[in-house]
């Protein structure tokens, strides 16, 4: 088992670097508000570099959501001061509302009411968040 730093909460690995606010934001934590530390381009083996996220406190992780920004992501479970389990983003097969289309000239762009609708083309995790595509127009999305 391994040790961390913080004694009950949870810590988010393997983000993609760069992406630890981004993350914060789509699970809709407010960083003035929370007990966290940041670990921003932290080492890693497997993918260069990441970020690493570790809050204090209960909170619930709502794995549909960061499956959209950060697939590669571990969420381990906090308690004195143990890891006690680790949870995977889950990648839901269709998403409404929460990301953008990026295609400026997409009808979820430039019409008002239409609802930014996508699905998943790989259940494979892919650092760059690509993997949704527009139900309209078959961009990805804007991250
Ligand atoms: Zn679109």
């Amino acid at each position: 088992m391994q040790v961390t730093s913080i004694t009950h909460g949870i810590i988010i690995d393997h983000v993609p670097a760069g992406r630890a606010l981004k993350v914060l934001d789509f699970l809709g934590i407010d960083p003035r508000k929370t007990r966290l530390a940041l670990i921003m381009n932290a080492e890693s083996q497997s993918f260069g570099s990441k970020d690493i996220i570790k809050i204090e406190g209960d909170v619930v992780v709502d794995l549909n959501i960061l499956a959209l920004v950060a697939p590669s992501a571990t969420v381990n479970i906090v308690r004195d001061s143990v890891i006690v389990s680790k949870e995977k983003p889950t990648l839901p097969l269709h998403v409404t509302n929460v990301i953008k289309c990026s295609n400026p000239r997409c009808v979820t762009s430039t019409e008002r009411g239409i609802k930014q609708q996508f699905h998943l083309v790989r259940g494979h995790e892919d650092a760059r968040g690509m993997q949704y595509r527009c139900d309209y127009c078959d961009e990805g999305a804007k991250l």
